[in-house]
């Protein structure tokens, strides 16, 4: 056995997760095998189909090598939990004596029947230039269908592509009744009347059953488009996982300590959550639990038991950027409204891209 700690993952999961853990103990070895040597700020992707400037780029390998973790490259194929360790594409093997899971997740593209054949994801920058490539070659009529476990993205498309390409039409489809379920009525109006001052539509009524060649099929309706794009159902990356570790989507169960098993944490988007507890896949989720985690893991070294990161009973928020302007929801009650959100949040996300050293172009 190793006193090392292992983190597998590519993304700000990642990132976070070992800066934190180096940061509390500097005399503990970390190592990092990732696929990537930087990461994508994923907000800003909801620009680029609005002929927005590439996202800001933060140095991962480089931020990880000056704080002292070991950066392995390659992929995780497999893990034996009984003798700890990881196997990589390369061949390579690495003991551990601790695991973080932070593979993240991606589009669910089976979801929603019909999507992987007839939908662009844009999920990540490949698929966001993708869809900014079918946008410009001339989409008249573009469908963007949000909802499921991360809402914000696909609204914000809408609204970016609208407020920014006079020439489309854009209708926003609630994929499966999120304005009714997690914005209540006075959001879900004030959401609709910035997208319609923007000449988009945004669709409410049903879910979406089925995506066909140039259409979304709601229970009772249906949208033509020239373009589809499907933001949300996600899947975990967990292919390399034992599926007892996982729930139906693939993500990792874990406690409220973060931990899924002995010798084995999660964090960021590839995790799933007790019920009763919130943790969205969002960046502010991993930054609200990487120093608890960090800690739990540290002392798993030395065989402490894990304490609670996470809390009962934390609100429903999301705050999405309208393109100029942005809402913050509570718990169904629009809390704010107007540049004031998108104020806040930008400062919060210049501070973050600072302190990561992000190339901004
Ligand atoms: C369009 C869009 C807009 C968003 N906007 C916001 C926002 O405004 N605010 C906010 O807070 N959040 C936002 N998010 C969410 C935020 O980007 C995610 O929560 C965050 O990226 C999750 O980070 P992660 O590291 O957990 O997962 P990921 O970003 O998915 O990173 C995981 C990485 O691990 C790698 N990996 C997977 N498997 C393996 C393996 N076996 N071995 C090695 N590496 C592996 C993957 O290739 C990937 O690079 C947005 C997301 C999208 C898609």
């Amino acid at each position: 056995m190793t006193d090392r700690i292992v983190v597998v993952g590519s993304g700000f999961a990642a990132l976070e997760i070992a800066l934190t853990l180096r940061k509390q103990n500097q005399g503990i070895p970390v190592t990092v095998v990732t696929g990537e040597t930087e990461i994508v700020y994923r907000p800003w992707l909801i620009r680029v189909p609005a002929g927005g400037l590439h996202p800001p780029v933060i140095p991962l390998a480089r931020l990880l090598t000056e704080a002292g973790a070991d950066v392995v490259s390659g992929r995780v194929m497999a893990v034996d939990l009984e003798r700890r360790h990881v196997r990589l594409d390369t061949g390579a093997q690495i003991e551990y004596d601790q695991l973080v899971v932070a593979s993240g997740a991606v589009a669910d593209r089976e979801r929603v029947p019909g999507a992987r054949e007839h939908a662009v994801f844009p999920c990540d920058l490949p698929d966001a230039a993708e869809f900014a490539m079918r946008v410009s070659a001339g989409a008249t009529r573009v469908a963007v269908v949000f909802g499921w476990e991360r809402p914000g993205p696909g609204l914000e498309y809408a609204a970016w592509i609208a407020a920014r390409r006079p020439g489309v039409r854009v209708t926003a489809i609630d994929g499966d009744d999120t304005m009714g379920r997690r914005f209540g009525g006075k959001a879900a109006a004030w959401v609709r009347a910035v997208l319609e001052k923007r000449g988009a539509q945004l669709v409410t009524e049903g879910t979406v059953e089925r995506i066909s060649d140039g259409t979304v099929e709601l229970q009772g309706s249906a949208f033509e488009a020239d373009l589809i794009a499907i933001v949300a159902p996600l899947r975990g990356s967990t292919e390399w996982l034992p599926k007892a570790l996982l729930d139906q989507r693939g993500m990792l169960r874990v406690d409220n300590a973060m931990a899924a098993g002995a010798g084995v944490f999660g964090i960021g988007d590839v995790v799933a959550v007790p019920d009763g507890y919130r943790l969205p896949p969002a960046l502010r989720s991993i930054q609200a639990t990487a120093a608890g985690i960090a800690r739990n893991v540290t002392g798993a070294l030395r065989g402490a038991v894990p304490q609670a990161v996470l809390r009962l009973g934390q609100p429903d928020m999301m705050g999405p950027d309208l393109a100029g302007v942005a809402l913050l929801v509570r718990d169904q009650r629009l809390v704010l409204r107007g540049r004031l959100p998108l104020l806040i949040r930008s400062v919060g996300e210049r501070r973050y891209l600072r302190s990561r050293s992000a190339q901004i172009a």
